[in-house]
């Protein structure tokens, strides 16, 4: 006797890094016979924030379901080449692991000790450094207005997020899994479950499962499900620059004032959330937000008080209003309708998590290895809030 689920049909909409790393754990799994199809708009991602972001893991979360997401994040691009590579073609995602470097002033001291402990308690590798300290090991950093640091000692860094979404979806391409150029227009459901993913020009492609990952424009596919998804882009900019700066050893460090720096080859990148957030504006790159950044890294390591600006993109970050967390799994009403978004600038380092979860609940009817229901999207219909105070 088998003891394979019978033939299901999944539509999964959104080829991004979440879409792909779903597609790609489900047609691995064991247990899962059947079709999956990824629609996806635009194979070129021209817009999509997989394609437009500062691709980086970290473990200094204040939510543990977070950080565990983040644990199994980093042994899996660790060991992307086994995961991953497809008849000898082995991804190459250049993982860099040099830490994030959260700096606070008085005012933010407290929430740094607050998050360390949970932290520690949940197997983090990370340390809390006096100015002092956090001066001797980066000597190029100012640390005068500063009242503790903290800096992860392994498993964070950065690594090439497009890298990783191509990988995905060879691989995913590799296990059956077919990709259709498309655009979703929603889900068509009675009796309480989805029947159908519909398709710009009218066409309806069938499900036992569908998966909405359509990233920042996820929140209109739900339109007539009853759920208003609280889901929105906010644009964040990213500036490369280069200097006559030397940074040995610079991890990606978190400025109190919000901005974040790291090295990028021979540049750096940074960013900042604009003074004030609006949603759904257009990807155009604001340029008068990096005089501001300009300001704060020239005070913070006094090297970059020259400066050259190379280039910079724009992206979105798929953001939760609700409380800053992914929204996971069953829609409140649909239970076969699956959510995967809101990821608000920590969904690359969580594809893989969310994938391997996701895979687990349509092939299992379960999270079988890590619980990822503290994201369930029931807590906005039961009026939770899931708060992740480390935001960048
Ligand atoms: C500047 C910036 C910096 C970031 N830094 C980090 C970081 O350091 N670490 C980290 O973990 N995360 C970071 N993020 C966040 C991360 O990039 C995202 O959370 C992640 O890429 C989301 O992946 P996704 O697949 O959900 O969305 P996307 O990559 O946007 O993919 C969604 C896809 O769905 C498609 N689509 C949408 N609607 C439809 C439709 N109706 N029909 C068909 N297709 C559709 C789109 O074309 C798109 O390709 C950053 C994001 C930005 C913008």
């Amino acid at each position: 006797m088998s003891n394979t689920t019978p033939l299901q049909q999944v539509v999964i909409v959104g080829g991004g890094v979440i879409g792909s790393a779903i597609a790609y754990f489900l047609a691995s799994h064991p247990s899962f016979g059947g079709n999956i199809t990824v629609i996806e708009r635009d194979p070129t991602y021209a817009q999509a924030s997989s394609a437009l972001s500062a691709s980086s893991i970290r473990q200094q979360f204040s939510q543990p379901v977070n950080i565990a997401a983040s644990q199994f994040g980093i042994g899996f691009l660790r060991n992307i080449k086994e995961h991953l590579a497809v008849d000898g073609d082995v991804p190459d995602i250049g993982l860099t692991e040099r830490g994030y470097l959260y700096l606070a002033t008085e005012t933010g001291a407290a929430t740094l000790r607050e998050n360390h402990s949970t932290q520690r308690a949940h197997g983090v590798d990370v340390a809390l450094l006096t100015p002092a300290e956090a001066q001797q090991r980066f000597p190029w950093l100012q640390v005068d207005d500063l009242a503790l640091a903290s800096l992860g000692l392994s498993g964070e860094g950065w690594f090439d997020g497009y890298g990783l979404l191509m990988a995905f979806k060879q691989k995913a391409r590799s296990l059956g899994v077919q990709y259709v150029k498309a655009e979703a227009t929603g889900f068509a459901h009675s009796n309480g479950r989805v029947s159908a993913v519909t398709l710009q020009g009218g066409a309806q492609l069938p499900c036992d499962w569908a998966v909405n990952a359509a990233g920042a424009w996820a929140r209109p596919l739900l339109a007539g499900t009853g759920l208003d998804l609280p889901v929105y882009g906010r644009r964040r900019c990213v500036y490369a620059f280069a200097s006559p700066a030397k940074t040995p050893g610079c991890p990606l460090v978190i400025d109190p004032s919000g901005l974040w720096f790291r090295p990028e080859g021979d540049l750096w990148i940074c960013g900042l959330p604009p003074a004030q957030d609006h949603n759904d504006v257009p990807l155009e790159v604001d340029y008068d937000l990096f005089d501001q950044a300009w300001l704060t890294l020239a005070n913070r390591v006094p090297g970059f008080e020259a400066v050259r600006m190379q280039r910079a993109w724009a992206g979105y970050y798929e953001y939760n209003t609700h409380d800053h967390n992914a929204l996971l799994g069953p829609h409140p009403h649909l239970p076969n309708l699956l959510l995967a978004n809101g990821f608000s600038g920590h969904g690359l380092q969580q594809s893989p998590a969310v994938g391997r979860g996701l895979a687990e609940w349509m092939a299992e009817g379960a999270y079988t290895s890590l619980d990822l229901s503290p994201l369930a999207a029931q807590r906005l219909v039961e009026g939770r809030t899931l708060l992740e105070k480390n935001v960048i």
